[in-house]
């Protein structure tokens, strides 16, 4: 599990990065909103921590972006003064939960546990795109009424991407995420362009719209028309 904190208290930060590590999550810290922002399109989190001030790009702005992109990621944000202004603000632009500074770091782990069961269990069962739906239950995929059969392999890394429809993923996002290895260790271009072809013919071959596009460059995107 892959944890995001976004917290311009340095010493705070570290804390946290620490204690959420000792419980054997992944943890990265950004130091300001930017940083936050950039680390957010740049990776995959399974949950962000999120100070509402920070200076440029404040928490609530990094909020409501992410959530005008349409990123479900669970959020917790941190305030530091306890007033109901503070956490309407905060839930109204789609925080999953909020603490008030000072808080035990207890607290926040439990938050956190509650945060990530929550998301497991409402995760959508079918996955639908222009036509296109693929059932996570029983694994089956039609586009158009017409079946699809995909690989485990293809079918995980199609997951994956419509997961993300409407944003790119990078070839890194998915040596790491769906293959598993650090892109630096392995590379793992190839590897990943043989499926991604594949896919691709599977999905799109005798449709009018490709869904499953490349983004020359930086890596793929998978979209509907207009
Ligand atoms: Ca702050």
């Amino acid at each position: 599990m892959r944890i995001l904190i976004v917290e311009d208290e340095q010493k705070l930060a570290e804390a946290l990065k620490e204690s959420l590590e000792y419980e054997r999550f992944a943890v990265e810290i950004a130091l300001t909103g930017e940083e936050g922002f950039f680390l957010i399109n740049a990776r995959h989190f399974d949950l962000i921590v999120l100070d509402l001030m920070l200076p440029g790009r404040d928490g609530i702005e990094v909020l409501s972006t992410l959530r005008k992109r349409n990123l479900q990621t669970p959020v917790i944000v941190l305030t530091a003064k306890d007033t109901i202004e503070d956490r309407v603000l905060g839930l109204d632009r789609g925080a999953d939960d909020y603490l008030v500074k000072p808080f035990a770091v207890p607290e926040l782990l439990a938050r956190i546990r509650a945060l990530l069961r929550r998301g497991r269990g409402e995760r959508a069962t079918t996955l639908r795109l222009a036509g296109l739906e693929m059932d996570l239950m029983t694994r089956g995929i039609t586009r158009e009424g017409r079946p699809i059969e995909l690989t485990t392999k293809e079918f995980e890394l199609f997951e994956y991407l419509l997961q993300r429809q409407g944003t790119v993923v990078t070839r890194e996002m998915l040596a790491r995420d769906v293959w598993n290895v650090s892109a630096r260790a392995v590379p793992l271009d190839n590897v990943i362009d043989v499926h991604m072809t594949r896919l691709r013919k599977k999905i799109d071959q005798g449709f009018a719209f490709p869904i499953v596009q490349t983004i020359r460059g930086v890596g793929f995107i998978v979209r509907g028309p207009g």
